[in-house]
């Protein structure tokens, strides 16, 4: 799923995977299904799993990366790409709503901070302001 590069990429447990397995040439049904869950057998042994889903909410529209499909991802809050790139050069919103995403998915508050070059406050300011959406559509 990768493309090269240095940093996370090089521990991606789909370097030396074809990229096709992350694409699924079905768009739905039982095939589609079933490539899925082969690009998910691979991510799920990532350890750089959550630095791809990171970069993949605000970067890549398709495929499986980060162990989602592209509705999953949507369903964090990824709405469509806004930029191409990692989060590094993200823009502050784009990182906000990476940030917000990995929190919704378990990461910790100050690994989120870490990994998206931002204050642990600010990853908590991120966390509360999910909080406050929960509560409010509960
Ligand atoms: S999480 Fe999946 S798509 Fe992302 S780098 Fe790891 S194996 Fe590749």
């Amino acid at each position: 799923m990768t493309a090269g590069g240095s940093g996370w990429r090089m521990r991606a447990a789909c370097a030396d995977v074809d990229p096709e397995v992350f694409f699924p040439v079905a768009e739905s049904g039982p095939v589609q299904e079933r490539q899925v869950a082969e690009a998910k057998v691979v991510c799920a042994g990532c350890p750089v799993r959550s630095e791809c889903l990171a970069w993949a909410l605000v970067t890549l529209p398709h495929g499986v990366a980060g162990g989602l499909s592209a509705e999953e991802r949507r369903g964090l809050g990824a709405s469509r790409p806004v930029r191409v790139g990692p989060p590094p050069e993200a823009t502050p919103r784009e990182r906000a709503q990476a940030g917000r995403a990995a929190l919704a998915a378990g990461r910790a508050p100050a690994v989120v901070a870490a990994e998206l070059g931002v204050s642990e406050r600010t990853a908590l300011r991120w966390a509360q302001q999910i909080r406050t959406a929960e509560r409010g559509a509960a």
